[in-house]
């Protein structure tokens, strides 16, 4: 890969394999990875979209309250100083900031109300990515699902690097859907008639979930702990009664309940504003392309596993269908760690 510019890494394209080329690979294979070589981002940004930009100087509090306002999961964050985009706030953020500071019911999270977004970077970018990831919009989506999994991030911003402005931030499900619209025009490869459990594209082992009667507390530990996206929330046999990803969390903004964390899963789930109804699984014989339309249909990031019980018994998240259907193919595997 290019070497980091001093202060961020841009990608103009040509990802540079880490990994050895792909060797003995059926062409049936490469379809999709093709497909992504051969367009860029600019292809994939929407005519229209809305973006807000936060400069590093405002509080936290009132940028997660203007996420909330905007219907935004994500800002790009603007070093006035500098002159420079710095980094971005997404919502893994407000997790990690009540998770550091909170208390008690009683105890007011004084860091929210008084900490600038500089002042929370100071002290979490020990711990996290020091720049900003962007592409450049001439990029192929190759690229940008490769820093996508890469970085472990799902917030991509598209930086035009002639006029320094920011168009649009790349996600997963934009890409995906991206493909399932003009990748119709691509013969299918064999690969995807075959079942998601046999492709081992998905992850069925160690999964993270949250009992019903666990608090938002320790959903919150759960996501710093094991940085997954979303968490099963089971009853005592381990059935999945429904899904709290870390989109969720912004629920506590919205209805300012973010000082009671030792609230239950079961009344976080009853309480929030969410647009899927019920949760959205497969099963481990259903084949890819099944999965791959279900998911793009329903616009989540991820379907849950289960048996016939409804036992949770994976995760396939939009990260593994690009991995498995796009990196795979070029030998490149991110999710290894
Ligand atoms: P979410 O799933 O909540 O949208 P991400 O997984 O994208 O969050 O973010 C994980 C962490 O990485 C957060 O601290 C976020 O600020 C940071 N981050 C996300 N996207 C970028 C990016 N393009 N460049 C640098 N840091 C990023
Ligand atoms: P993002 O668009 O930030 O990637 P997610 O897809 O994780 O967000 O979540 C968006 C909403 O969809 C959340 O309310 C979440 O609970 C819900 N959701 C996501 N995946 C599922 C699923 N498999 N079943 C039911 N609801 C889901
Ligand atoms: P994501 O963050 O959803 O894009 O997924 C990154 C990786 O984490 C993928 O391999 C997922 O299958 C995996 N993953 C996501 N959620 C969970 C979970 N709750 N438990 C275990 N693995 C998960």
């Amino acid at each position: 890969m290019d070497a980091h510019k001093k202060h961020g890494a841009s990608f103009s394209g040509l990802v540079k394999l880490q990994k050895q080329e792909p060797q003995n690979t059926d062409h049936d294979d490469v379809v999709y990875l093709n497909f992504m070589k051969s367009h860029t981002c600019y292809d994939a940004i929407p005519t229209s979209c809305k973006l807000v930009v936060f400069d590093t100087k405002i509080q936290v509090k009132k940028a997660f309250f203007a996420l909330v306002a905007n219907g935004l999961r994500a800002a790009p964050l603007w070093d006035s100083k500098q002159q420079r985009f710095v980094g971005m706030l997404t919502i893994t953020d407000f997790i990690n900031i009540l998770h550091h500071y909170y208390r008690s019911p009683m105890v007011q999270i004084y860091e929210l109300e008084s900490h600038k977004i500089e002042t929370w970077r100071d002290i979490y970018l020990q711990y996290s990515n020091q720049f900003l990831i962007s592409v450049s919009p001439k990029a192929s989506l190759f690229d940008a699902i490769y820093f996508l999994l890469k970085y472990k991030i799902h917030r991509l911003p598209v930086l035009d690097p002639e006029s320094g402005n920011i168009l649009h931030i790349l996600t997963h499900k934009r890409i995906l859907k991206f493909l399932h619209i003009f990748g119709q025009t691509v013969p299918k490869p064999q690969f995807v008639h075959r079942p998601i459990q046999e492709l081992g594209i998905g992850t069925f082992q160690n999964i993270a979930t949250i009992a019903q009667t666990a608090s938002v507390y320790d959903a919150l530990a759960v996501f710093v702990e094991r940085r997954v996206s979303a968490l099963p929330v089971v009853d005592e046999q381990g059935k999945v009664v429904a899904l709290y990803s870390r989109f969720d969390v912004i629920n506590l903004a919205a209805q300012k309940t973010y000082n009671n964390l030792h609230m239950s899963m079961q009344e976080a789930v009853r309480r929030r504003t969410c647009f899927v109804e019920g949760v959205i699984t497969c099963y481990g014989h259903e084949t890819l392309d099944v999965i791959v339309d279900r998911i793009v249909e329903a616009e989540v990031h991820r379907l849950v596993l289960v048996d016939r019980a409804d036992v949770v018994r994976g995760i396939i998240s939009l990260s593994d269908i690009l991995q498995g259907m796009v990196l795979a193919p070029a030998g490149i595997d991110c999710l290894l760690s």
